[in-house]
């Protein structure tokens, strides 16, 4: 089974099948914090998370959501504007972490320009209510809407250890909650949280190819300069370029064909990480999971096995 000339049902491969050319993605930053941050569940947000919220690249960013998507397709390099068509992506801290009508004001300003093919809202499970989902409702109307939820991991263990703040069934409700009214949901997990086996990630990722999602992020776990974590460095494994695409293929073959994926490895920001540095090199990660999938003459889906 191919996608173009993946083995992986990619995003660039699905956006094209969409738009008809590449879509390119507009950081932007809504001015949000977390429940984890500001007291309501806690102060010091996740463990692994900097001060920016999970959005080094756009976290900080000023002027109004319409400035910011305007000054982002401006200071873009000619080869990435070739579609001319974006989607903007609230990425910093909890993007739906704020009165519904001021989600109403930002997101109806984000989905109106001219130049946005589509919304993705950055999240939590904990942070939608029933009224935001309406919202969502009514936004994908107008335009695609797609959700992405940090689940990271479903093991209860792990989610208290990285403080992530909400339990499994949280997750599972929400999900159903947006699932029910046909809303686009994407998960963020992340590979080689501490103490975390690869049989118990595996776990995770087939828990998420038998929910309702229709896109995955893997991430690799990246231990940044400044945040909980790295007082932990040192004491739990930090995978090699070659355990981690190994463990990346196994992934895929687990996930079902149709689930896109946004993502195979991460974007540590280099003035900030730690380890592993090796995944500064993100082309040549990609590379060696591409090279991987063809020798071993496998594909996403294969081990996948439907349950209904
Ligand atoms: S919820 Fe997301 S942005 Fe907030 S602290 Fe956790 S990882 Fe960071």
């Amino acid at each position: 089974m191919f996608w173009g000339e993946k083995r992986y049902h990619s995003l660039d491969y699905h956006l094209k099948k969409i738009y008809g050319s590449k879509v390119q993605k507009i950081s932007l930053d809504a001015g949000m914090t977390c429940p984890t941050r500001d007291g309501t569940k806690g102060t010091r947000g996740c463990i692994f998370c900097s001060a920016m919220g999970s959005g080094d690249f756009s976290a900080g960013q000023c002027g109004s959501i319409t400035e910011q998507i305007d000054k982002a397709i401006l200071d873009m390099s000619p080869n990435k504007k070739c579609g001319g068509m974006y989607i903007a992506y609230f990425q910093s801290f909890t993007n739906t972490y704020a009165p519904v009508d001021y989600l109403r004001e930002i997101f109806f300003e984000a989905i109106s320009h001219d130049k946005i093919a589509g919304i993705s809202i950055a999240t939590r499970p904990d942070c939608i209510s029933k009224e935001t989902t309406e919202l969502l409702c009514e936004l994908q109307q107008i335009k695609p809407v797609w959700v992405e939820l940090g689940l990271q991991t479903i093991h209860e263990d792990t989610a208290r250890f990285i403080r992530r703040g909400y339990t499994l069934d949280v997750f599972e409700q929400t999900v159903s909650q947006l699932s029910d009214k046909s809303i686009d949901i994407i998960v963020h997990v992340i590979l080689g949280l501490p103490h975390e086996t690869n049989d118990e990630i595996i776990e995770t990722i087939e828990y998420i190819a038998h929910s309702p999602v229709s896109g995955i992020k893997l991430q690799l776990l990246h231990v940044l300069k400044n945040t909980d974590l790295a007082d932990y460095y040192g004491t739990f494994h930090i995978f090699s370029e070659d355990e981690y695409t190994d463990l990346v293929i196994e992934c895929l073959e687990h996930l079902p064909e149709d689930m896109v994926i946004h993502r195979l490895t991460g974007d540590g920001p280099s003035n900030l990480l730690i380890a592993p540095l090796w995944s500064l090199k993100k082309r040549s990660v990609l590379n060696t999971i591409n090279r991987k999938l063809k020798e071993k003459n496998t594909w996403q889906g294969r081990l996948y096995k439907r349950t209904i």
